[in-house]
């Protein structure tokens, strides 16, 4: 029941686990909390987002010339 790392009662697995003398073992220990949380899956880093798409079309009215 107590875990050898930590000396602490470890995790409950059942719900037959709860009982009255584990109880007073982790009051006494306190609860084992190596090596049973697991470790956090790192997320996946997000694609930079790119714009897909058409170009914008140059509204330019040909009537337009230059001039100085
Ligand atoms: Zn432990």
């Amino acid at each position: 029941m107590l875990c050898q790392m930590c000396n602490g009662v470890r995790p409950a697995r059942t719900t037959a686990d709860y009982t009255l003398a584990r109880a007073r073992q982790i009051l006494r220990h306190g609860l084992c909390s190596c090596a049973t949380t697991p470790e956090p899956q790192q997320a996946p880093a997000p694609l930079p987002v790119r714009e897909i798409g058409p170009e914008p079309v140059r509204a330019q009215p040909a009537s337009v010339i230059e001039s100085r």
